[in-house]
């Protein structure tokens, strides 16, 4: 593609359900200006999440997208060109650039990625929002501890692989949930996972009434639907449930009903909801929690790349399919 022009994707319909990737086009801009203040960026790295369904939707806390409007996300940047004292050419940054190939940014709106993040994919991956989430449900508010049973949906997921090995870290016992034997697979030989359902084609309640004989202690819910009812059920006293996302739902209008509170007065639970974007103020923290764990190989990371800004609207896709396998990332 030509350097001097900028390739960005828009929105080109509301998707019907499942988004398609002709519900997304690929258009050239001129390269955008950088004034006083501002910085121009190349972007390196765009994260692609399933809270973009959920503004397409227009139901999303971080705001909406309407046909013609060019996607949000967030990205790890290269800078070109800076009109801001804070930031020199070739410092990597994160900052909501979108999925195009170049953006302009206040200084405001920058963060430097600390050279120890390497690569720098895992500042939008585990050490970035991503793992984030994971950190904040299940350590700041669940606090997991040694020898509970833990159960983990899109367990090969960003936020589920997180998850899975933070809690495995601390001493817990993970019990995966994935939607392929191969996924299966990987939650229990790379992220620690003592088992995995698949929950394609394995009976799910008769599995979780096998494997939580006294129930479950700590439920990250990540997809909402079925699952959230079926391990409602199975809750162990003084459980606690992180209500965090509903990718279940996301490509369809209409809202699943939630389960009867009996279960968590029953079980009496603590149930938490959690917004990433409340922990922010502790990204630091977080990360200086985690990368002596990933620097001694206690973590990892599955990625799913794709290459190119074009290649962004079929990779979203693939992801609202539940086809990805690990975190979705798109590198420029
Ligand atoms: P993932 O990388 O986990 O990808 C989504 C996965 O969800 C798919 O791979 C698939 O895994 C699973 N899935 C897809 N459709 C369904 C379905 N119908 N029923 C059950 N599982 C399904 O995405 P993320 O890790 O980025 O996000 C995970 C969840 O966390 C999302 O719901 C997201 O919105 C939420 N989230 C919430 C945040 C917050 O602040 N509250 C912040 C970040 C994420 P498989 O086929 O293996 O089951």
């Amino acid at each position: 593609m030509n350097p001097a022009i900028n390739h960005r994707v828009r929105m080109k319909q509301y998707p019907d359900g499942n988004p398609v990737a002709a519900d997304f086009e690929v258009g050239a801009s001129p390269m955008p200006d950088c004034q006083d203040g501002q910085v121009l960026c190349r972007v390196r790295y765009l994260s692609l999440d399933p809270y973009m369904r959920s503004q397409i939707a227009g139901r999303h806390i971080s705001g909406t997208i309407a046909p013609g409007d060019v996607m949000r996300g967030e990205t790890v940047c290269e800078v070109l060109q800076s009109r801001d004292g804070r930031f020199s050419v070739g410092q990597l940054v994160r900052c909501m650039g979108g999925w195009q190939e170049y953006t302009v940014r206040s200084g405001d709106q920058l963060a430097v990625v600390p050279r120890e993040i390497q690569p720098p994919s895992l500042a939008l991956s585990l050490l970035g929002m991503t793992g984030l989430t994971a950190w904040a449900g299940m350590i700041w508010q669940a606090n997991v501890q040694p020898g509970e049973r833990v159960l983990i949906p899109a367990v090969t997921g960003g936020v589920g692989a997180a998850a899975a090995q933070f809690c495995r870290n601390r001493g817990a016992e993970v019990i995966g949930v994935a939607g392929s034997e191969e996924k299966c697979r990987h939650a229990i030989e790379q992220l620690g996972a003592e088992t995995c359902i698949n929950r394609k084609t394995e009976d799910v309640p008769a599995r979780l009434a096998e494997l939580f004989p006294k129930g479950i202690n700590v439920y990250f819910d990540l997809v909402g639907g079925e699952l959230l009812l079926q391990a409602s059920e199975r809750l162990a006293i003084n459980s606690r449930v992180v209500l965090c996302g509903l990718i279940s739902e996301y490509n369809s209008p209409a809202r699943a009903a939630g389960p009867p509170p009996g279960n968590w007065i029953r079980s009496r639970a603590t149930v938490f909801g959690l917004v990433v974007y409340d922990f922010e103020s502790r990204r630091d923290e977080f990360i200086a929690a985690c990368l002596p764990d990933l620097q001694a190989g206690r973590l990892q990371q599955p990625e799913d790349l794709s290459h190119g800004i074009a290649s962004a609207p079929a990779a979203f896709c693939r992801l609202m399919r539940g086809e990805n396998f690990g975190k979705v990332v798109v590198v420029l």
